[in-house]
């Protein structure tokens, strides 16, 4: 059983459900309707017989009169005997030569020549004669034949109609259940990683099958976006390495080789140190991240002024050689529970973006709101700004706006966004940015003072 297909298991399971069901009424059928017709039967039988009692008399002249009596009526032939059981008037059944004792008000079921018979016997007193038997007799084989001719033609259509409901039954179910292989196949082809980008697109339906399909698809998207984004941030790694190892590496040979004084091989060791730094920064990032990836960085709750860390990150950012101009709205005593040092370095970030990619003499403002349950701070500058095109992808890891190959040379990596929008939503809250390419940006993050 195991074996068969489930299109084969239903069409099974319905054909023996037919055959049971069939074979059941056909079973009732005969059961009630031979009865019914039996009963019928009788009851004519004695009714006509009932009905003629009356119709004998007995005259002086003319012996015993009986000119109302019909002899076959109804399938009821009818004979009149003598009280010793002589057969006085009347006609038996053709074929018919039972030799059947009388019994007054008795239906008896006798077989002649392999035919059923019902013999109803009436015992009657004829006035000044006395007394006689009315006698009727019916043939039994109506009912029978009605049943049998019923079970004769079942037993023919049976088969029939069991091939049509079975063949029905496969072939529904065989089309209901085309998507499935289709969704299987599909689904074998990405698992054989033949083509990630494969989708089962049944398209629009109601039905269970064609949620499973949509189900699938939306699965498929999340994998191949995760693959890719996989794929990407190893091309992206090392491709940021490269540039600092192979510096290094020339460097390093330079100075054992083709350096003439101590001059020379302190510059080698500047750059080297230079570029190392650069890998060590850029390392150390991407271990917070990789942590952060795999669930293992615990937040170190501590409930704090938020209004006082802002103000204290703002002062001890770096003066710009860009000249910018800082102005913050802060409310005093603004507390809120969270990871402090992670907290602090949302805003560091934040800063050193509006500083980096600001214009000479631009301006920067930092708002802090509370909002119900949250606390929003908004860091607002108007510098370069970026393309609507790329807003959406600068929270992606390595991800450098257009904008930042031309603002910045050697420390945008494309990685501090991709951390504050990750510490943002440990800490169950959000960050989000509004801009516009040449003016300015605001980004603005929300975050619960309790968590
Ligand atoms: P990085 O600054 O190291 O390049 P980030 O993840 O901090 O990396 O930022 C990603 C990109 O988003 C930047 O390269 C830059 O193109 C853009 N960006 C970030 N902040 C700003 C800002 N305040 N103004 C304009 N562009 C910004």
């Amino acid at each position: 059983m195991k074996k068969l297909s489930v299109k084969m298991k239903i069409a099974l399971w319905f054909g023996v459900l037919m055959v049971v069901v069939i074979t059941l009424v056909l079973w009732f059928m005969q059961f009630i309707s031979g009865s019914v017709i039996e009963s019928n039967s009788k009851t004519t039988l004695t009714q006509t017989v009932e009905n003629h009692l009356n119709d004998i008399e007995y005259d002086d002249d003319d012996g015993l009169e009986y000119d109302d009596l019909v002899f076959y009526k109804n399938g009821v032939y009818m004979q009149i005997y003598s009280d010793k059981g002589e057969k006085l008037a009347g006609n038996l059944p053709p074929d018919f030569s039972a030799d059947v004792g009388f019994s007054d008000r008795q239906t008896q079921n006798i077989e002649s020549h392999s035919v059923a018979y019902s013999v109803y016997d009436r015992r009657i007193f004829v006035k000044d004669y006395g007394y006689i038997w009315l006698r009727g007799i019916k043939e039994n084989t109506e009912a029978a034949g009605a049943v049998s001719s019923i079970i004769q033609t079942a037993f023919f259509t049976l088969p029939l109609l069991l091939l049509i409901g079975i063949l029905g039954s496969y072939f529904i179910v065989k089309r209901a259940f085309k998507p499935i292989a289709h969704i299987n196949k599909t689904a074998n082809e990405i698992s054989e990683g033949k083509d990630l980008s494969r989708r089962i697109a049944l398209g629009e339906g109601k039905d269970e099958v064609f949620t499973l399909a949509n189900t699938f698809d939306r699965m498929f998207d999340r994998l191949e976006d995760s693959f890719e984004k996989e794929k990407q941030f190893t091309a992206d790694v090392s491709h940021e390495l490269r540039t600092p190892t192979s510096v290094i590496l020339a460097q390093s040979e330079y100075g054992l080789k083709d350096a003439d004084d101590i001059d020379e091989c302190k510059s080698s060791f500047d750059v080297i140190h230079r570029q190392t730094g650069k890998m060590s920064n850029l390392i150390s990032r991407l271990l917070q991240l990789s942590r952060m990836d795999r669930n293992k960085i615990t937040l170190e709750l501590e409930e704090f002024n938020f209004s006082e860390l802002t103000q204290m990150v703002i002062e001890e950012q770096p003066k710009s050689d860009k000249n910018v101009t800082v102005t913050a709205d802060i409310p005093p005593d603004i507390y809120i529970r969270a990871d402090r040092s992670l907290i602090s370095r949302i805003l560091l970030n934040l800063l050193h973006n509006a500083n980096q990619y600001n214009r000479k003499n631009g301006s920067i403002h930092i708002g802090v709101a509370e909002q119900g349950g949250s606390v929003s701070l908004s860091v607002k500058d108007n510098g370069i700004g970026i393309a609507e095109s790329e807003i959406k992808k600068i929270f992606n890891r390595f991800y450098r706006a257009d904008n930042a190959r031309t603002a910045t040379k050697e420390n945008s990596l494309g990685l501090g966004l991709s951390m504050v929008k990750e510490i943002a939503v440990l800490h169950g809250g959000e960050i989000s940015v509004t801009s516009e390419l040449g003016k300015g940006s605001t980004f603005t993050l929300l975050l619960p003072k309790n968590i």
